[in-house]
């Protein structure tokens, strides 16, 4: 006997238990999504993304260089090249290439998406977007509310 945890009887009405869930799937996906950030070769900062649907893990991505680029994201200056891609637009990019489909998924990202990727969001067909880190203008943020996009800022402890 393993999993009787007396689940007559409790209090907490069901809705509960769905919200408390979701909430840990929340966390441990971001938290996945702060570790696939380390693949990434940029030094100012690194960003992970992951895109979730029907509990499946569909797209990954990280901030970086186009395919074929050499793996620098800075310049000498270290300055960011304007042709690095954010990991939101590396995973939603991702996706585009393979045989799933984004609409409806749930965007994962360390870093609050900012205005182009907000944009990129929206066209994918993602219904939600949870991040912990508020980096960004929160003029990305408020572009997907606007698209009825549901955002969630959700604390992950490292
Ligand atoms: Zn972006």
């Amino acid at each position: 006997m393993c999993c009787d945890d007396k689940r007559e009887g409790t209090n907490s009405p069901e809705t509960d238990s769905i919200q408390t869930k979701q909430f840990l799937l929340d966390q441990r996906y971001l938290k996945m999504a702060s570790i696939w950030a380390q693949n990434s070769y940029c030094k100012r900062r690194q960003v992970g993304a992951l895109l979730v649907k029907d509990k499946m893990i569909i797209s990954d991505g990280y901030n970086g260089t186009p395919s074929g680029f050499e793996n620098n994201c800075e310049d000498e200056n270290n300055r960011t090249y304007p042709y690095v891609l954010h990991a939101e637009a590396n995973a939603i990019t991702k996706v585009a290439k393979s045989n799933n489909s984004s609409d409806g998924a749930t965007l994962y990202v360390t870093s609050s998406p900012c205005l182009e990727c907000s944009k990129l969001i929206i066209q994918a067909g993602i219904k939600r977007v949870v991040f912990y880190d508020n980096y960004h203008h929160d003029d990305g943020i408020l572009l997907l509310k606007k698209a009825n996009i549901e955002v969630l800022q959700v604390e992950i402890d490292n």
